[in-house]
Parts: structure tokens; C-alpha cells; sequence
């Protein structure tokens, strides 16, 4: 590690780059700053100097610093230190959350989701101050490092790019700005070996090509394919973190596509693609949504993929014209959904949410009759996601469009306020009736 301190970084000035501190959030600045004034070491980096740099709008701005997680803590009253391995700092904002990260040596992939542990998150938090909590020696000596190793040990070279708030310049380690230029997407470091130590790094550069429209530099991409059948050892709380970030970022038809034409989909959600055949369509849809502002449950997100499989389904179960086997019904769902929930570790208050939420669009499939039947759904908790995927299903021509229509109108009533809905036609069910019921049931 020792040899990447000397390496002499390439800093571009001010004058000579588009990142200007308007287009970071007010919280990024105060989080800089407030880490400079205190007389450390203070940069934006990863993603958000990459996407200022191309000029797009940044999701969210990640800061590293030399401060340590305590001393970092102690800077901000709004924070907590989260994580096991390596702790980082959320900074908590009204409207954001800034993340703050000790500049780290050790080439292990970032901690996913499947290592953040809210219990520890907590028990980190209550001895942060004063100084008790036993820091073990091995993150204090081994797992810190310089900025350069900083660099070093992210994914790719346009994902290694820092600002420093001190001058305002761009620091590059690791050639990111010249692949920037050329619109490639290229590993720091020997690919092969970067893909073998963090195999979701594949999923990673697939998704960036994708996003960006960067073409992926030949030896990373010859690197995808002797590499691709690792994806298998990748831990599934992080490919399902990886597969929840496509698809809210309004690009997952194409990422989903790249995905499957290397090969890596299939392996990576065997539970997904062994029920979904190779159409985008549904995923097009919900990268309309996203476009249009709409910020999609999970449940509906996964949900997307199995739509044409439900309404296959379901047209099966109701040829000819016959009553529709609601035990049947729930049963062929679940079974569908069962092997894509335990691939991708959905909660159970997911999986039960979108198992409902489907079942509840075999209800749907004709615009509703009585007021009562959409208050009597609108109480349940899954009909949000219902709602979203009727919303998908009608917009792919998967429901009649007087389904669609009449749902919409009927949603648009419930959303009145209950005055107005009493003075038109049918009058909110009174109180007395739903503690009826239950009652009776008891006896
Ligand atoms: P996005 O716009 O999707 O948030 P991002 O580049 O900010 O893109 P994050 O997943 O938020 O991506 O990660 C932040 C930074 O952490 C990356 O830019 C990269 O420098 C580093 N990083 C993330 N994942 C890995 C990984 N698997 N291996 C090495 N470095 C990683
Ligand atoms: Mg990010």
C-alpha cells in the first residue's frame, strides 16, 4: 500500500473544470466546510463529482475526510456513526442525509446493505461520545489509509475522482478525467482481479454504460466475460441492493438488457429470470414512471417484472369465461413470487405486499360497480402497490381501457375529502357498521 502514497496526482485548478459549489447541496457545503475549518482534509467524492463533471445532477453527495468517525461525530450534532466494518458518518439533514467516509486502504468492496445492522448502528451511536467505544486496532492501522489509496480502492476510474474544498480543484489519481473525456468506463486496477475480489462490480459497470451511454474499455469488458460466472458468489443482499438501485434509476430496461446480454442476469436473480422472459416492456413502463417524478415501493418495482407472467395466469384461470378460483389464484402467485423473494431477501412485509397487491389486480380487471368495493380496498395497506402496478399494466395495454378509466375516476373520489363524496352519490359506510362486523364474526 505503502508505494501509492508517492504517486503524484493530477490537479486540475478551478479555472479548468465545470464544478462549481452550486451544484452541490447547501448540506454537502456545510459538511465540507465545517470538516476544512476544523483543519481537516475535506473532499466530495465518487459519484457526485463524476455526474458534475458530466453536468447532470448528482443523487446524493458522499464525502471523504481524514477526520475519524468519532472526531467526525463530534463535528456534527445531527449524525450518527453506521456500519460494522468501516464506519462511516451519516449526516442527517432535513431533506438529505450526506455521508461522510474516513479515506480507507483496504481494497475490500464497500459494505453493502447485508453488513449495516441498525441494532449496532445504535449501540456505535450511544458510545460514540465521549470517546468509549472500542475502535479495534485493525480498522485503526489497516483499513485507513490516504486519499491516494482512497482512490485506489474504488470501483471504477471515473468513480475515483475527489474535489477539494480547500481550492475548489479536482484531484485524479487514477485517470478518471482523461476515460470521463473519452466516455469510458474502465476498473482501477487489473480487472480481472477487481472483478474476482467484488463480483457486483461487474453488475456496476454494466449499469454506468448504460446510464451515462459510456462504452465499457476492452480489457474490463473481455475482464465481464471470463469473470461472469462469479456473479454467483456475490452476497444476495447486495445484488438485490444493486437490482433496487436499476430500477429506480429510470434506465433499467437498458441496464436489465446489458445485464442479460452478458450473461449476468440470469445468474445473478435465477428467481426472476426463470419466470420472466426477455421483454423490457414492463420495465420501459416503469422507467416512465420514475421520469415522470413517481417514486415506486418496492414492491412494485420487483412487481414490474412479473406482470405478463400474472396476467397470463390469470387469463388461464378465467378462459371460457369462468369464475375466477381465488385460492387457485393466490396459490399460482405465491409460487411464481416465492423463488425471485427468497433470491432477493424481500422482507415479508414486501413479499406480502406485492403478492396482495397482485392478487388485488384480479379484482381490478373491470372499472368497479359500487363505491364500497373501493373504500372496502382502499383501507387495505397493499392497495398503494396495487394502484402502481395497475398503473404499469395500463399503461403496457394490459388492461381495458374503461378498467383503467373507471379505477381512476373511482381513486379520484376516494382522495375528496368525505363531505364532498356524502353530498354526490353514495354515502361513506357509517361507523357503526365496520365494528359491526368484526363482532359478529367473534360469536
Ligand atoms: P450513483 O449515482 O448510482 O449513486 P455512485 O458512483 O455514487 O453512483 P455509489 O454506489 O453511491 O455509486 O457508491 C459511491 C462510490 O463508492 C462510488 O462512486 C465508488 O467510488 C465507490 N464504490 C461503490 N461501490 C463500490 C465497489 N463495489 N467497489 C469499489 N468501490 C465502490
Ligand atoms: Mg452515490
Amino acid at each position: 500500500m505503502g508505494v501509492t502514497d508517492e504517486v503524484t496526482p493530477l490537479i486540475v485548478a478551478r479555472a479548468d473544470h465545470p464544478v462549481s459549489r452550486g451544484g452541490l447541496s447547501s448540506s454537502a457545503v456545510k459538511v465540507l466546510y465545517r470538516l476544512h475549518r476544523s483543519g481537516y482534509t475535506s473532499f466530495l467524492v465518487g459519484g457526485a463529482v463524476r455526474d458534475l463533471l458530466v453536468g447532470e445532477r448528482p443523487k446524493d453527495f458522499d464525502i471523504a475526510t481524514n477526520a475519524r468517525p468519532q472526531e467526525i461525530r463530534r463535528l456534527f450534532k445531527n449524525s450518527r456513526i453506521i456500519g460494522r466494518r468501516f464506519r462511516l458518518v451519516h449526516v442527517i439533514f432535513r431533506s438529505e442525509v450526506v455521508e461522510v467516509a474516513t479515506f480507507r486502504a483496504s481494497p475490500e468492496p464497500p459494505e453493502g446493505p447485508d453488513d449495516w445492522d441498525e441494532a449496532e448502528a445504535e449501540a456505535a451511536e450511544a458510545d460514540a461520545e465521549p470517546d468509549r467505544s472500542p475502535v479495534p486496532a485493525r480498522v485503526d492501522h489497516a483499513v485507513y489509509g490516504t486519499p491516494a489509496e482512497d482512490a485506489q480502492r474504488r470501483d471504477f476510474t471515473i468513480n475515483g475522482l475527489f474535489y477539494n474544498i480547500a481550492d475548489y480543484s479536482v484531484i485524479d489519481y487514477v485517470g478518471g478525467l482523461a476515460d470521463l473525456e473519452a466516455r469510458l468506463i474502465r476498473t482501477i486496477g487489473d480487472p480481472v482481479q477487481r472483478f474476482r475480489e467484488d463480483p457486483v462490480r461487474m453488475l456496476r459497470a454494466l449499469e454506468y454504460s448504460a446510464r451515462l451511454s459510456f462504452t465499457i474499455e476492452r480489457r474490463t469488458r473481455e475482464a465481464i466475460v471470463e469473470c461472469c460466472d462469479e456473479i454467483t458468489e456475490a452476497s444476495p443482499a447486495r445484488l438485490s441492493y444493486e437490482l433496487f438501485e436499476a430500477l429506480r434509476s429510470g434506465n433499467s430496461a437498458a441496464i436489465y438488457s446489458a445485464w442479460r446480454g452478458a450473461g449476468l442476469f440470469d445468474s445473478a436473480f435465477p428467481g426472476i429470470a426463470g419466470v420472466v422472459a426477455e421483454d423490457t416492456r414492463m420495465l420501459t413502463e416503469v422507467d416512465r414512471a420514475v421520469a415522470s417524478g413517481d417514486r415506486l415501493v418496492d414492491s412494485t418495482l420487483v412487481g414490474a417484472f412479473f406482470l405478463y407472467p400474472f396476467y397470463r395466469e390469470f387469463a388461464e384461470l378465467t378462459a371460457d369465461g369462468r369464475r375466477l378460483d381465488n385460492v387457485e389464484m393466490l396459490r399460482r402467485i405465491t409460487t411464481m413470487l416465492e423463488p425471485a423473494a427468497t433470491g432477493l431477501r424481500l422482507s415479508n412485509h414486501t413479499f406480502h405486499l406485492l403478492s396482495q397487491g397482485l392478487f388485488t389486480l384480479t379484482k381490478m380487471n373491470r372499472a368497479p360497480e359500487r363505491g364500497r368495493q373501493v373504500l372496502k380496498l382502499a383501507r387495505q395497506e397493499y392497495f398503494g402497490v396495487a394502484l402502481e402496478l395497475f398503473g404499469l399494466a395500463g399503461r403496457a395495454g394490459l388492461v381495458s381501457a374503461e378498467a383503467a378509466q373507471g379505477w381512476s375516476t373511482a381513486v379520484a373520489r376516494l382522495k375528496k375529502p368525505a363531505e364532498a363524496r356524502a353530498a354526490e352519490d353514495e354515502p361513506s359506510p357509517p361507523r357503526a357498521k365496520r365494528r359491526r362486523r368484526p363482532r359478529r364474526r367473534r360469536r
